[in-house]
């Protein structure tokens, strides 16, 4: 019997009545001594923190990476620092628009999330399953994300608000193109690739600077549902991705994605066609091929799903030295939104939580605030400098800044980049090396999605969005037209 363990209230005091209230009498109403009661009451009421307004539907692991390549002149990061070295990760899959409870086969693209406990502080990759975004300038966020969101007063999601917004914003076509093609609804997280997306900068121990992109190819293959066979799943397991994710890794088949970056000179970034650091451009691969790195392997389900992957905070303001930020004008913006949220979601002690927590020294003099539930630092000074311990700031290069130094320094300038209308190349380009049935099926997509368009703007949005699928392709342009039933006078088309 000496392993008989008693239930306790959150004190730890022995509760006797865990299942009957204790009442005046058999009849009688209850007692406000049964204190055990209210705080059974008082804890479920609380149970709810805010889902992510963005992301909110998602599934993680823990895993491993292990280098294969040397990249050491690019980056003196420790974590790529020898070929061999293992270090632990946290990835986080998720679908954007959807809440909480919401089906995991949806179109719509996925996050792809990763935390590494590296001896050098957490860096985090908080990417995509997509090489690039629907806008590039944070100030669009909130708006995009409402349209992927409830109507305000129907309160269901709505094509309409959808290609409204997306045929006033042309920058979005690329990645429209891609959450409309085959790749739009992965199998399950295991078959898609992940990106860092953002352009991020690399510095060697030479203090020399290069711009990379990060790449994660599934070593599984790329698999995807059509949108006939997503409804099917759909209809029977809302959770299908996050099941996929939890038996494989039981039963030991361990998904893993290859990583591979892809680096550009600050001189290549000037000649570049494009503007580097925008977010709805990728860097073709026969200029920036891709170069190994390691192997990103999942082989751990947390025990717990709200400890640890409901509580996971991630944030791109989190690189570690030898990796630093670029002019990217989203990442610039993430690098706020995302703590920022945390704070919101979580309280400001959030990188104490296991899974946000550095495994590794954390040093500063942040004490206190709401839920602060380890040790506090103790009775280490508060204050710097002080004469009572030697820590000192490190005393590589400023982190906190991007490295690079832009040749225009104007501060207060609202201009766009020269060439930032060209949104048409790049998605003409994806068109392009997509096999013919894949061609089919991503215009099928994107008219079965636009027949949604309702109200008395429905023509307008339509015609607005057409003209950019057909800057982008003509073929395209024509073959969504049709799906469409909007007849099309070439000879009045000024392409
Ligand atoms: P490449 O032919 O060298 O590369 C094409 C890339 O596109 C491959 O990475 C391939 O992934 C990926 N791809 C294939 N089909 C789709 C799809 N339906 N949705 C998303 N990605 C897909 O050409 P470029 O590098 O010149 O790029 C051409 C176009 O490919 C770009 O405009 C962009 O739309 C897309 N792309 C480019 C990437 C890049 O970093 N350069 C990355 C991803 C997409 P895989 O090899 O895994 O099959």
């Amino acid at each position: 019997m000496s392993n008989r363990r008693f239930i306790t209230n959150e004190t730890g005091i022995p509760v006797k009545f865990y299942e009957d209230s204790e009442s005046v009498g058999e009849r009688g109403p209850l007692l406000i001594q049964d204190y055990f009661l209210f705080e059974k009451m008082a804890h479920f009421n609380r149970e709810r923190i805010p889902e992510r307004v963005v992301h909110a539907k998602g599934s993680g692991a823990y895993g491993t990476l292990t280098i294969t390549h040397d990249i050491t002149k690019y980056t003196k990061a420790k974590i790529f620092g020898e070929v061999g070295k293992q270090t632990k990760a946290f990835l986080r899959f998720s679908t954007v628009g959807g809440e909480l409870g919401s089906a995991d086969a949806e179109r719509d693209p996925r996050g792809f999330a990763i935390k590494f406990y590296t001896e050098e502080g957490i860096w985090d990759l908080v990417g995509n399953n997509t090489p690039v975004f629907f806008i590039k300038d944070p100030k669009k966020f909130s708006d995009f994300i409402h349209t992927q969101k409830r109507d305000p007063r129907t309160n269901c999601k709505s094509p309409t608000m959808m290609w409204d917004f997306w045929s006033w914003n042309p920058e979005s076509l690329h990645q429209v193109m891609i959450l409309m093609s085959d790749r739009g609804i992965p199998k399950s997280h295991r078959f898609m690739n992940g990106y860092g997306s953002h352009t991020f900068s690399f510095i060697n121990d030479k203090e020399e600077l290069v711009f990379v992109k990060f790449h994660f190819k599934t070593a599984q293959g790329i698999e995807n549902l059509t949108a006939e066979e997503a409804a099917q799943v759909k209809s029977q397991d809302m959770d299908h991705a996050q099941r996929d994710l939890v038996e494989a890794i039981d039963r030991g088949d361990f998904p893993k994605w290859n990583m591979k970056i892809q680096i550009m000179t600050e001189k290549e970034a000037e000649e570049f066609q494009w503007n580097p650091f925008d977010l709805t451009k990728v860097w073709p691969h026969g200029d920036f091929p891709l170069i190994d790195v390691g192997v990103l392997e999942l082989n751990e389900i947390p025990d717990n799903f709200f400890a640890h992957v409901e509580q996971a905070a991630f944030s791109p303001s989190n690189v570690i030295p030898g990796i630093g930020f670029s002019p990217d004008k989203m990442l610039q913006g993430r690098i706020f939104s995302y703590p920022d949220a945390h704070r919101y979601r979580l309280g400001v002690n959030h990188n104490s939580l296991p899974v946000n927590k550095c495994p590794f020294a954390v040093n500063n003099y942040h004490k206190d605030g709401l839920m602060r539930f380890d040790d506090n630092r103790g009775s280490s000074p508060n204050y710097y400098p002080n004469s009572f311990d030697n820590s000192e700031p490190y005393d590589g290069i400023d982190l906190n800044n991007c490295p690079h130094q832009p040749k225009d320094k104007r501060i207060g300038t609202f201009d766009r980049n020269h060439n930032d209308d060209d949104h048409y190349s790049q998605p003409g380009k994806l068109f392009e090396i997509m096999p013919e049935d894949a061609k089919q099926r991503t215009i099928k997509n994107i008219s079965d999605s636009m027949k949604g368009i309702t109200g008395i703007k429905k023509e307008e949005i339509i015609n607005r969005q057409l003209c950019h699928f057909f800057r982008a392709n003509v073929t395209l342009g024509m073959g969504i037209a049709r799906e469409l039933g909007v007849s099309i006078d070439m000879d009045k088309m000024k392409m």
